[in-house]
């Protein structure tokens, strides 16, 4: 049960998605949160660095995945929306959007990195999903811009203990949601959507599409209205970026 996970916290380490990895791999499959005051290594998706200051949120969550990999799909979703509402507990008045799948952006300024991996130990599938939230930092030269709880209206006691404790009640609720009713989790996640009835850039950087982004599909893929009036469906396992056209 994921509620019930415990909290591993560490001064220091290369990535807190990297040790769930070696403990999963190692038969251990939680669930299990891993933490950090410090991360040497902090890694995005496609192996790109996370800044990781201290001061800030480094977790991930390990935990066992008996539903295959149509519900490990679900859980980006319910990631984004569980950082959205721990944010809220902090910086209520803050308007964050969601950029699909998983950013967590206010004003177009990354507040979160979510990094969701699986993989099988003796069959038995696992997630680590990883979450950095920006407590007390902004990191700047990320290459694009980014914000904090603090610079949001946070205070500064603010710590990153107390945001995994509302970041742990979210994310239990959101991935029972995800796995009972993900259609009320993706109209949840449609109401904060960045860009939606606008006009994007979708796709893989080889084979970027442009669309309005009309809605969600029922598995959660972005469709994409086309100029030729055609519905295009993008996976999340496609998408590289997704951005508005100015
Ligand atoms: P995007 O679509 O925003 O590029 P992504 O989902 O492909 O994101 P992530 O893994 O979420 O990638 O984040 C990695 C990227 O986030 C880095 O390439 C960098 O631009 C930016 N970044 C790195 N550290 C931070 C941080 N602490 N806060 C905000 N942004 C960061």
């Amino acid at each position: 049960m994921i509620e019930n996970a415990p909290v591993y916290w560490y001064d220091e380490i290369d990535s807190t998605s990297e040790e769930a990895k070696r403990r999963a791999r190692s038969g251990d499959l939680g669930p299990v949160w891993i933490a950090a005051r410090a991360q040497s290594a902090g890694k995005g998706r496609l192996g790109r660095k996370w800044e990781s200051p201290e001061g800030n949120l480094f977790s991930t969550l390990l935990f066992p995945e008996s539903g295959g990999l149509k519900l490990a799909s679900r859980i980006p979703f319910a990631a984004a929306l569980a950082v959205r509402d721990a944010c809220a507990r902090s910086v209520p008045e803050m308007a964050a959007e969601l950029k699909w799948p998983n950013d967590v952006r206010v004003r177009g300024q990354k507040m979160s990195g979510i990094l969701t991996e699986s993989g099988k130990t003796n069959d038995a599938l696992w997630i680590a999903l990883g979450i950095g939230i920006n407590v007390q930092t902004a990191p700047e030269g990320t290459g694009q811009e980014t914000s904090s709880l603090r610079k949001e209206g946070a205070p500064v006691g603010l710590t990153p203990e107390m945001v995994l404790t509302d970041l742990r009640d979210a994310v239990s609720e959101r991935v029972k949601q995800a796995r009972q009713d993900f259609e009320s989790l993706l109209n949840d996640w449609t109401r904060y959507a960045e860009g939606i009835g606008q006009t994007v850039q979708a796709g893989p950087v080889q084979n970027r599409i442009e669309g309005v982004f009309e809605s969600l599909a029922p598995d959660g893929g972005l469709n994409l209205r086309l100029p030729d009036g055609a519905l295009h469906t993008i996976r999340a396992g496609d998408v590289e970026l997704v951005r508005q056209v100015d």
